[in-house]
């Protein structure tokens, strides 16, 4: 099998509201589809949402990545992913999102081939995952309203943003636990908001509101900091833009600077690495969940099979598409009751894009 062509879209979703974080606001969820065509009539189908704060790529960044590492593609083997994924990170070895969208392209081309959904490809049953749906940064009043929806639709975790000063993130958690009562844990994701002093500060102000987790209390590159702040806190930490890749997961361990991981295609560079992640995650003992920037279903279709392939995945944290105005996908997950996550049973993704949504996107072919 050969690959023959590849084309690149770029696919602006208009989210239903800005969602803000402590790294920023988002509106639009700037992306971008790869499909990889083979000359045996398989095609695969990838995305990327690259969040330039945490990876360091935009989506024009990601696309003219996109025009090189489809070159380096063409006549080449699709099946050999190992190889293929050799030659794109030794030519770009950061560009993590843009790469993502490859290595899912040619995971579906393998699954398609071999007639099997990833989740079995990788040795995975069909295990019920259900997502958490998520608030971002709010005056506490409008946040414990949101929580209070979220709970009314069943969703069996709330996930709360935070990271700007401890009082007011104390006073956001406190609120939002007043308002579900104590029935669901409350997940929370500082997004390197916080100092040493004010994650502990923060901390140990919720440490008695059933918080499940925090994600990413201080700076990414700071393991210290997260030990630090793991030892004073009764909360366990979870990394999310300290882990990229299986070094990272390796470091983490070592430094003992977290309780848990958050893996995300768009920060490993696909299913590849995150595989190997989950594997090490494993060794360590260590718990992981599987996280998302603003996806579509499409790439969330990938994250959920290597979730329900891997029972070291604890958590699932893919609500993306639910703060989407347009859904362009055609199969793939479904969300369900109170946050369920059906896989398709189809080979590869099992997931498609919307032809009649591609006519609207600009893009280019390389062939
Ligand atoms: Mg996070």
């Amino acid at each position: 099998m050969r690959v023959v062509k590849v084309t690149v879209y770029k696919a602006n979703i208009l989210l239903v509201a800005p969602f803000r974080i402590a790294l920023g606001v988002t509106e639009v969820a700037e992306n971008f589809f790869v499909r990889i065509e083979t000359d045996e009539g398989i095609h695969g189908w990838g995305e990327g949402s690259p969040f330039p704060a945490i990876v360091g790529e935009t989506q024009r960044i990601c696309l003219a990545a996109a025009r090189d590492m489809a070159r380096l593609l063409i006549g080449k083997d699709p099946l050999d992913i190992e190889a293929r994924l050799r030659e794109i990170s030794s030519f770009l070895p950061h560009n993590t999102t843009a790469r993502s969208a490859f290595d899912m392209a040619l995971y579906d081309i393998l699954g398609k081939a071999a007639g099997l959904p990833l989740y079995r490809l990788f040795g995975g049953s069909p295990r019920e995952l259900f997502t958490d749906d998520t608030i971002g940064i709010d005056d506490p009043a409008a946040m414990a309203e949101k929580a209070v929806k979220f709970k009314e639709e069943g969703f069996r975790a709330i996930k709360v943003k935070l990271g700007t000063t401890p009082e007011e993130d104390i006073e956001r958690v406190r609120r939002i636990r007043e308002a579900i009562g104590s029935d669901i844990p409350i997940r929370v994701d500082a997004n390197q908001g916080w100092d040493r002093n004010a994650a502990i500060k923060a901390l140990r102000g919720i440490e008695d509101l059933g918080v499940q987790y925090c994600e990413q209390p201080v700076a990414a590159g700071d393991l210290a900091a997260m030990r630090a702040v793991r030892e004073k806190t009764q909360i366990p930490i979870m990394a999310d833009e300290s882990l990229f890749d299986v070094h990272d997961a390796l470091e983490l361990i070592r430094a003992e600077a977290c309780d848990y991981l958050n893996i995300k295609l768009s920060k490993s560079g696909g299913l590849h690495m995150a595989l190997k992640i989950a594997a090490v995650a494993e060794a360590a003992r260590m718990g992981c969940m599987v996280g998302c920037m603003s996806e579509t279903r499409l790439a969330l279709t990938a994250a959920a099979h290597l979730a329900a392939a891997r029972p070291i995945v604890r958590f699932t944290d893919l609500d993306s598409a639910l703060t989407h105005t347009v859904d362009p996908i055609v199969g793939g997950m479904e969300y369900g009751e109170g946050g369920r996550i059906t896989l398709p049973e189809g080979p590869g993704l099992g997931a498609e894009v919307d032809p009649a949504f591609l006519k609207k996107c600009e893009s280019f072919t390389v062939s």
